[in-house]
Order: C-alpha cells, then structure tokens, then sequence
C-alpha cells in the first residue's frame, strides 16, 4: 500500500497556504446609516461616525424599509485606500470579509466606479495596484446591525502557487472518485506526483520556491495536461447562472438588491475571464437595474453584444405556469421579449424556468406562436414518485405542437451510488458534479453533450473564480472526466436541435410536465389566488371596454396603464409569490400592487362605459354590458336584487327593460329543500346536500348514502416545505363540518336558497346556497372567517358519475386526466391544478364544479373534490388566517361538458355582466352592440386590444373543445385590414375581409391572434 494519493492531497494544501503572501487590513472606515439606497451610488455628504466596533454597529443601524423577519439594515461605509509601495505593480486583490451564508452582503465601489458584490462566495477581486490610493465607497445590507461590521483588506497574491494550485487539484479530484489503482487513477497519481516531486518547499517564499512553483507547473503542463488529457468521453458546456427569486424569504425591494450584487459580480468577472458566458432570465430584474444602477446597466448591455452576457429566458419573470391564466402566459412572452428586443436587441428563444412547479400542457402552443422554440427546466426531477423517462425531448402540448425541451441534469457524481432523480439548476463546476451531469443524462444515444448551469442563486452572487479556475483545469480534458466548455445556452440547444432532428431515438412527452411535488401551491394564500383571477379579467375586459369606448365615443385607449398592470399581474406571478410560497411581507406588498392597479383599471373602465352611455339612443331601462365572447343570458344585480336578462351581445351591451322577478325558486325550510324547474335539491340533518334530483334527466346526482358538499378539515402537516406541500396522507385524520349555528332562508331577486352558518373551532364558515330559475346550476356563495392552521379545507361531492377520466380548465383549453389510481403515474396526481370549472361525464350525463378563484382539485372514483384552503405556517406564520371570499357552483347535466355548455357557464361566473339603470336620452349610438363576436360555441374570444406598437386592434381568440371549426369573426367597427398575427402582435398571412366579418378556420386548440387595421 502506497499513499502517494495523501501525500499529493496534503501538498495541495501547502501550495493553497503559500497564495496570499501578505494582507494589509484597511483602517479608519467610516459608516453611515441609510434605508434602500435607491438611485445609484451615491453615499451621503454627511453623518458618517467612524466604525468601532460591532456593538456600537448594532445600536445605530436602525432597521430600513419594512423589516422582514430576516430584518433589512443598510448602511454605507467609505475609507481611504493606499496601495503599499511593495504591492505597486503586483497582483493585488482588494478582500471584504462576509461572515456566514446568507449575510452580510455589499456592493463595492472604487473611486465611485461599481466594482463588484460581496457575498460569502465573492469576498475578493484583482484591483488596478499601479494607482496610489482609491477612495472605497461600501453599500452594505445585513439581516443584524452588528454583522455590517466592515472587515476590508488588500492582499498581494502569488498567482504561481494559485495556478499550480488548481493544476494540481482538478486532476486529484477526478482520482477521487475514479476506481482505485485503475489505468486512468494510476496515470494521473504518477503525474501529480512527478509535478510536485519538483517543488521546494524548504523556504517558502523564497526565490528557490518560487522557481520551483514554475518548474511544478510547467512539468504538470508538458507532461499531463498536454500529453494525458485531451477530448473525453462526452463535453458539459457551462454556463454561469445565478437563479434569482423574484420574491420569496425577502421581499421585492431585496430582489433589486440582489441583483445589483450578483450581476455586478457577473460583470467584474467577465473581466477578468474572457471566456465566461452568464445566463439570466427575467426582464423585471434588468428593470431594476436600469432604474437603481444605470452605469452597471450599460456595463451588462455591453456584455451582451460581446457575447458574454446571455439574455434569454423569454418571459417578463419565471411565472407559475399552472395558475396563470393563458392570457397572462401571452402578456409574459410579449412583455419579456419586447423588453429583451428593445432594451438588448435580443430575440429570447427559450422559455428558461428551471424553478417552476409543474408546466401546462398549453405551454408549446403559445410558446411557438411567441416565437419561443426550446423549453429548459431542471424542476420535474423533483418528483417525488416518478422519474421522467427523457432529459431531451419533443414536448407536444394539447393542440400538437411540438417544443425541443431539456432536462438540466446536474448532480455530484458518486460511483459507489445509484444515479438519483434530483438534480440542480444551481450548479457547481466541480471533477464530481462535471461528471455527475453527462452520467445522470438520459439521452446519451442523442448526444454527447449537456449543459451545466453554475453558480449560487438567490444572493449567493452567482459563479466564483474558483469555479472557473477548475472550469480551465477541466476545458483540457481529464481522463475519467468529460470535457468542460464555456459556452452559450443557445449555442448549445442548436446543436441539441440538430441532434433530435429526425432521429428516431428522440422521445416524444405528450401532454402536460405535472410536477410530483408541490400541490399546496395551488391553493397557499387565497387571497392571491383571488386578486390574480380578478386581475386576469379585469384588465382583459378594461382593454375590450377600452377599446369599446375608442370606437364608439372616441374616448382615448389608456394603453399605458394597462401595459403597467399587466406587467405588474405577470410580477405577482412569480413562481414564489402566486404560488403562496413567499413571507407575509411579499403578500402585504402584493396587495398593494394588486389594489394600486384594480383601482386604476376599474376608474378606466367605468369611464369607458360612461362615455358609451352617455351617447346612446334609448327610451331608458337597464343597460347591460357583456364581457363575454358570446350572446349571454345571465344573472346581473341591480336595486330588485339579481335579476335576469337575456340576449346581451357579446363583447358588447344592450339596453333592455328592468326585468320582472319571478319568485319561481321555492324554499322550503321545514323540508330542507330548494328547487326550480331543473333541479330539486334537499339537505339532510347537518344540512349537507343528500339529493339533487334532475327532473330533466330524472335521475339522482348524489352518490346513494353520500351527501354532498360536505366541507371536510384534512390535518396538514406535510413531510417538508409546508406552504408548497400536501402529502398524500392527508387523508389519514380529518373532521367533517357537520356541525351548524345558523341556518336563514336567502332571497335575492332571482335567487333563492339558505345561507348555511358552520363553526370550526374558533373559525366558521359561511355559505349561500341558491338556486337560480333557469339553470340547474347550484351557487356556494362562500364566506370563510379562518383562524386555523395547518388544515385543509375541502368541499367534496360524490357523484353517481362513472368515467376513468375528468377535464380540467387550464389555459386555453383542458385536459383530461385519469379518476383512479392504476399506477404509479396516476397515484402521484391526487391533487391537481384547474382553472375555471373541472367537469366529470359519463356518456351523456355529466356533473362540472366551477369556481371564481380557486385552482386545487382532485376527481376520483366519482367524488369530485374542490381545495378551498391551505393554511400553512411556513414561511408565513399568518397564511391564509384572514377572511375569505368566493363562490364555487355544481352543474349536472346531460351531455357532456361542450354540450352543457359549461364553458360559457364558467366564463359567466368569472366574468359576470354587469347593469346600470339608464334613463330615455337622444345619442349616436343603438341600444345594442358587439364589439367583436363568433357564429361557433367552441370558439372564444379572450383579448380584444389596442396593439403596443399601433392602433391596430389585437383581437385573441381559440378554441376549447378539441375540434375543428370553421368560424366568422364579426367587429363592430369597419375595419380594413385583418391579418393573422404572433403572440408578440406581428403581423403574418392577411386574411379577407367582407362586410367588417373574416372567415376562419379554427384547429382543435388552436389559439388565434388577429391584427385588425381599422379604417
Ligand atoms: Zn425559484
């Protein structure tokens, strides 16, 4: 037994001691107090106090902006630096000491010129040591006064014993895991061995050493790197990233800063290595740069046209893509690539969401018609049960399409274990993880390549030299590990492309990339479930009404405001912030962003439907506005209480007479009944629903012995990550809601019912449940007081329905999943993510569950189920322990959901027509009116804008029953042109235009954007 292997280990240590030769701490630093900086980098002229020690630090820092519980204290420091006359000319690095993980951070300015972050992976950089002195400006942020404590030095560096260093340690960490005493292990310990036998270390620092260090290096040079190594097995291309949340254990405001350290450090280091390429994604985060530090802005843009700096990423931040909507997926691709294109003259091809939890199968669509053609995550090896066949692949969606995805596939590479699941967006360049990342790859019949994103996120300040330097050592080659290149994301995926290409190998995933894992987030903070929604269709309908009131009264389109509140929607669609992974102060910032931009659309869209009012011709009634794409008949409220109104044209009005009430729903409170012409539906003795008989298809919906909407507490105390999280044994304690306070019989105009009153420990809940005359659609009006924690509160309804699947409302358009539990494959999605309504039908008969604001389902074996909270305690102790509003519905019905019309019913219930009196009065317009409508049901129009370039109007329309159709698209106005156009409003094929009405045909799914040139 030799150990020639330790002795190399414990000499690499010997060279690392010998690379600082002298520090020279830096004294007399001063310190100045401040809140967020704001604007650039300016320090203040005055109340600075010279810095002591950490004590006097912690009882003068005050805390700044909203303190989190991670607290938020900054201040400014600034010294006098003198170079040493024996470090003049030499290579010196300036060092700022950071204590732990997380804090404290800085950014550092020389001669008021932005130099670099400090965290503690970035603690030191070469300096310019020909100039005298510099004069050190220091912003700095801390979690706790005391650890702001500025510990600055200079150190003059022996870049020999560092580079022999890393030559020497590169290699040994590749024997490290190579299989002991083999060909490849005994190669590299005899050159290690030779290279080192060269070294003096007799007198360290000496000259004898120094020469030695040179004759070390150029040994390993000539006789390993140049004549050992060379191309291997397979080649990883790195590239530094830096994952930034948006939000999340910080607030927003946090983010910004975040991003000036980390992106500081990206530019700094690009310096310093020519050949290091860095990704980043989200435009919202070059926003805050181009605001706070414009200088370093300039820098970035310049980085980006050398082919450094890789703007990609396509989206305007990495939004959840299973809550927003299909309308917002479109405004993140049209805010995120106008900014890249107009701000970097990038044009963003990937869809970059290594963090996102689970991705819509509606995605590939809407990705290719925005001109986004790859999709690259790291997130789905987080499943819990299953591992996904494939890291490359065709990903086709719910219409077809088909995008290139990838897999990141990074993970530290151990021979003596099974290769896992989990791998990271986070990567390292390391001998380990290097390897790690071609053996977990799946594809390795496609290509020899893949990629490794580096670097720490969230503050950590992305890659370090340290990662390059052995990122260098692994460019050449090492036997036993695969070739390392520095490259762009982009340049990688264009090979990828031409690999996959017609290759028979290449995997196909169809359908949507559901994540095992996560599933609380479809629920976590209502209340921001709820403003999303209502965002999502209140600025959809304020640009129609816009729109609307441009045409008819000529009243100006407020494009800028609704440019600002869609990108603020998308920010708040954060994969942190919807979801209801964030602290209570994300949410206490987001509801003021929510309030700031409801308040503005709501005044804009009120004086848009003013200014139509005013100039109609009407002999006076009631005058009706309909957000929806089809003629609506529906409920509206109005001083009689809700009544009904028929007819109402779509994305229009009408003026129509105050209809009568006509009292047909009877109560009955001693029989616990309600009932109409559809529907009977009786309670039992806790007053949860044990019949609803429809008299049409005279058959029960109820499951025979089961009740429904019975409301059932689930305890909930997930494995790990609380907010994110339910795990699959919820279902192991629980208590049902049977108990009630109060019952009262409800009438409002049209509508009639009980209103239901239910404690639950110290919280209660609420609920309206009536019926209307003229469906059989039930209404659970629900208010929740919750003060509860660590519960899950679900409404259940078992049916009589048999079908081995359900349909889910995602984003323009639905999918189906499977009722039971066969496999593996189905047991991991016990709950799931919808939007509007879920339906479940058998042949010809079918019940659907619709919901204003919720998205957690779960339909098995005949019981459909709606997740009406989560109240989590981590990370934010107060989640969801406020009021609740919203309002789910149950439909039977025959037929299934297309035939039901459940679409039209959903849409009726998100987006409810609204009335105003009106009294008799001469104008120029008709009493009735369409903006834009639709000869097909299966057709919907969502968005009907002005463009963000012209006054073309955008008008986005699809289809949500998987069929093709033939459809006319009628506009109100007289229109000249009409072209077919991307996501990103340019304009494609010109379509003909007879009588202000094109004609076109429609795939299943398929998503249309027109650009309509009025005359
Ligand atoms: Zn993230």
């Amino acid at each position: 037994m030799n150990y020639l292997n330790e002795r190399i280990n414990q000499i690499i240590g010997w060279v690392r001691s010998q690379i600082i030769i002298e520090s020279k701490h830096i004294d007399n630093i001063f310190y100045a107090p401040c809140d967020y900086k704001g604007i650039g980098h300016e320090a203040p002229a005055d109340g600075w106090k010279p810095q002591t020690t950490r004590e006097d630090l912690q009882d003068n820092i005050p805390a700044g902006g909203s303190k989190t519980r991670f607290g938020e204290y900054h201040a400014w420091f600034k010294a006098e630096v003198t170079i040493p006359e024996n470090m003049k000319g030499k290579h010196v690095e300036l060092c700022v000491r950071s204590m732990r993980m997380a804090n404290p951070q800085y950014i550092v300015y020389l001669d008021g010129k932005t130099m670099q972050g400090v965290d503690s992976n970035h603690e030191s950089f070469p300096i310019d040591s020909n100039k005298d002195s510099y004069e050190l400006t220091v912003y700095g942020f801390s979690g706790r006064p005391a650890d702001l404590f500025l510990n600055a030095e200079l150190q003059l560096i022996d870049t020999d014993s560092r580079n022999l260093y890393y030559d020497l340690r590169v290699p040994f960490e590749v024997m490290g895991y190579l299989p002991f005493e083999g060909k490849e292990y005994c190669e590299i310990r005899t050159a290690l061995n030779n290279a080192i036998n060269c070294l003096d270390l007799r007198d360290r620092g000496s000259e004898e050493y120094s020469e030695s260090v040179k004759a070390a290096i150029e040994n390993l040079r000539t006789e390993f790197y140049e004549k050992k190594c060379g191309e291997q097995m397979a080649n990883v291309v790195c590239i530094g990233h830096s994952h930034i949340d948006t939000a999340w254990l910080w607030p927003f405001r946090q983010t910004e800063e975040k991003c000036q350290r980390t992106f500081s450090t990206a530019v700094n280091m690009m310096k310093e290595y020519p050949e290091y390429k860095f990704i980043t994604s989200q435009p919202q985060q070059f926003k805050y740069i181009k605001e706070l530090e414009p200088e370093l802005y300039d820098e970035i843009q310049a980085m980006v046209k050398s082919g450094n700096w890789e703007i990609e990423g396509a989206m305007w931040v990495e939004p959840d893509c299973n809550l927003s909507s299909g309308e917002s997926l479109c405004r993140q691709l049209l805010h995120g690539k106008r900014f890249m294109k107009e701000e970097f003259g990038v044009d963003s091809k990937i869809l970059w969401l290594p963090d996102v939890f689970g991705y819509s199968a509606a995605l590939p669509q809407i990705l290719q018609k925005a001109g986004v053609t790859r999709f690259v995550t790291s997130k789905i090896s987080w499943n819990e049960t299953n591992t996904l066949p494939c890291d490359v692949f065709m990903w086709q969606g719910i219409d077809g399409t088909e995008i290139l995805s990838y897999f990141l596939t990074a993970q530290d590479y151990d021979p003596r274990e099974k290769l896992r699941n989990g791998t990271t967006y986070n990567g390292n360049i390391s001998a380990r993880q290097i390897r790690g990342t071609w053996e977990r790859f799946q594809q390795k019949e496609l290509s020899n390549e893949v990629i490794n994103t580096f670097g720490f996120g969230d503050g950590g300040g992305g890659p370090t030299r340290e990662m390059m330097e052995v990122g260098r050592r692994l460019e050449k080659g090492i036997p036993g590990c695969p070739t390392v290149t520095f490259e762009k994301a982009g340049d990688f995926l264009d090979r990828m492309e031409e690999s996959v290409k017609d290759n028979r190998f290449t995997p196909k995933w169809v359908g949507e990339l559901y994540l095992e894992y996560h599933r609380g987030t479809y629920t976590s903070i209502a209340k921001n479930k709820r403003n999303n929604r209502k965002s999502e269709f209140l600025y959809e309908n304020t640009e129609a009404t816009s729109v609307m009131a441009n045409v008819l009264a000529d009243v100006e389109y407020p494009k800028a405001m609704l440019s600002d509140g869609w990108e603020k929607i998308c920010l708040n669609q954060f994969h942190d912030v919807i979801p209801g992974s964030s602290i209570k102060e994300v949410y206490d910032d987001s509801d003021i962003i929510y309030a700031d931009i409801m308040g503005k659309a709501n005044a804009a869209k009120s004086a848009a439907e003013t200014a139509i009012a005013a100039k109609i011709t009407t002999d006076g009634g009631l005058l009706v506005f309909n957000p929806n794409s089809f003629e609506a008949s529906g409920l509206v409220d109005t001083e009689k209480g809700k009544v009904w109104v028929e007819g109402i044209p779509a994305k229009g009005y009408k003026v129509v007479a105050l209809p009568e009430v006509c009292g047909c729903v009877k109560v009955c409170e001693e029989c616990r009944m309600i009932e109409n012409a559809f529907i009977t539906v009786k309670f039992d003795e806790n007053w949860n629903i044990a019949s609803i008989w429809d008299k049409k298809a005279e058959r029960e919906v109820v499951k025979a012995g089961e009740v429904g909407n019975r409301l059932t507490a689930y305890e909930d105390i997930p494995r790990n990550w609380d907010a994110w999280e339910i795990t699959n044994y919820y279902t192991e304690k629980s208590w049902n809601l049977d108990e009630v306070t109060a019952v009262r019989v409800i009438r409002n105009g049209e509508i009639a019912g009980f209103e239901i009153e239910r404690p639950f420990q110290k919280s209660k809940v609420v609920q309206k449940i009536t019926l209307d005359a003229h469906t059989a659609k039930i209404d659970f009006d629900t208010f929740i007081d919750w003060k509860n924690d660590h519960i899950l509160l679900k409404t259940a309804f078992p049916t009589e329905i048999t079908s081995d699947k359900a349909t889910y409302d995602i984003q323009y358009g639905s999918v189906e999943r499977p009722t039971h539990y066969n496999t593996s494959w189905e047991q991991a999605k016990f709950e799931v993510c919808a939007h509007k309504y879920a339906d479940l039908s058998e042949y010809n008969y079918g019940v659907a569950i619709m919901n204003d604001c919720k998205y957690g389902h779960d339909i098995h074996g005949g019981v459909i189920r709606l997740t009406l909270l989560k109240s989590a305690t981590h990370p934010n102790p107060a989640a969801d322990k406020e009021e609740h509003n919203f309002v789910y519905s149950l439909v039977p019905h025959t037929g299934d959901y297309r035939q039901a019309g459940i679409v039209k019913e959903a849409y009726l219930l998100n987006n409810p027509m609204t009335a105003q009196t009106i009294g008799a009065q001469q104008g120029t317009l008709a009493d009735s009116y369409s903006l834009v409508s639709v000869d097909r049901d299966n057709v919907y129009v969502e968005a009907i804008k002005e463009a963000e370039d012209s006054d073309a109007i955008i008008v986005r329309l699809y289809d949500a029953y998987n069929t093709t159709a033939k459809v006319n698209v009628t506009f109100g106005f007289d229109v000249a042109k009409v072209e077919y156009a991307s996501i990103l409003e340019e304009a494609q094929e010109e379509i003909a235009v007879a009588d202000n009405k094109v004609a076109l045909t429609v795939k299943p799914f398929e998503i249309v954007t027109l650009k309509v040139t009025r005359k």
